[in-house]
């Protein structure tokens, strides 16, 4: 499958979010603390949040039958609407819509996309989940998504946040991959973001995490040695082009083997790791 350039957003330049009479007001500090992430970060666009709040329907649990699931929201980017069980599940789905557009048929969502087949579900949820961690966090939070999140963590050390979280908010998976092409192959990359959807899907399915609980490890540990071969190759590439030290060199890598240390072998496997010596 070919991963598409994003469509240009063209308009929506105006946020009418107050305008819009189908999101209850119990909702609304929790927009105003939403709209705050990009008053402050302005490496991030807010057109497609303006283009898609306008008119979304945004709905709490108690009211509906869908309480009874055992998600704790959902974003429909077809009909526009949220549905969430507590209110700061909110954060999360409004990261989906501030980095969804559908174009011929195609859902571009952060960093996936597709109709059917979606590509970078993993991927998506996951860097959904980091920035939702660390713009909104609050107490008792926890997210289905963790080894996913850690994942696009690792990546986004690579890639830098600045640029990583701009590429996310125009649902920009073609330059994601772009800039990755710096440090893999296409065909390296496209294997990795494949893998961590198998991951993601095995994970958060109980029918397939009984079946595939095992094969969780050895994906793991597949798209740890994808995510460490970049992240060398981009150390060395810094350390020729004299933009770090060798010192920055080494502070650099050990602090990436104590994000994977701290997050993946404590709390999952500790044979995740070989790091090379
Ligand atoms: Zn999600």
């Amino acid at each position: 499958m070919n991963i598409r350039p994003t469509p240009e957003i063209k308009e929506d330049y105006l946020n009418l979010r107050l305008k819009n009479k189908n999101i209850n007001k119990i909702f609304w500090p929790k927009l105003n603390h939403f709209e705050k992430m990009f008053q402050e970060n302005k490496h991030m666009s807010p057109l497609l949040y303006y283009k898609n709040i306008k008119d979304v329907h945004i709905h709490e649990a108690i009211k509906l039958k869908e309480e009874k699931t055992h998600n704790e929201g959902y974003f429909c980017a077809k009909k526009n609407y949220i549905w969430v069980k507590r209110k700061f599940n909110v954060y999360h789905e409004l990261l989906h819509l501030s980095s969804s557009i559908i174009e011929d048929n195609i859902h571009y969502c952060g960093f996936s996309q597709g109709n059917y087949f979606i590509i970078g579900e993993g991927l998506n949820e996951g860097y959904t989940s980091l920035l939702e961690y660390r713009y909104f966090y609050c107490e008792g939070a926890d997210t289905s998504y963790e080894l996913e999140m850690i994942m696009t963590c690792l990546i986004e050390t690579i890639i830098g946040q600045k640029t990583m979280e701009s590429l996310y908010f125009k649902a920009d998976l073609f330059n994601l991959i772009i800039e990755l092409e710096n440090y893999a192959s296409y065909n390296e990359i496209y294997n990795f973001i494949s893998k961590l959807d198998l991951l993601c899907e095995i994970i958060n399915s109980n029918i397939l995490y009984y079946f595939f609980s095992p094969s969780i490890n050895i994906l793991t540990k597949s798209l740890i040695k994808f995510i460490e071969k970049c992240k060398i190759k981009k150390l060395n590439d810094d350390l020729q082009n004299e933009t770090i030290t060798k010192e920055e060199y080494q502070k650099n890598l050990d602090d990436f083997y104590n994000i994977i240390t701290k997050y993946l072998c404590e709390n999952y496997n500790s044979k995740i790791l070989t790091r090379k010596k």
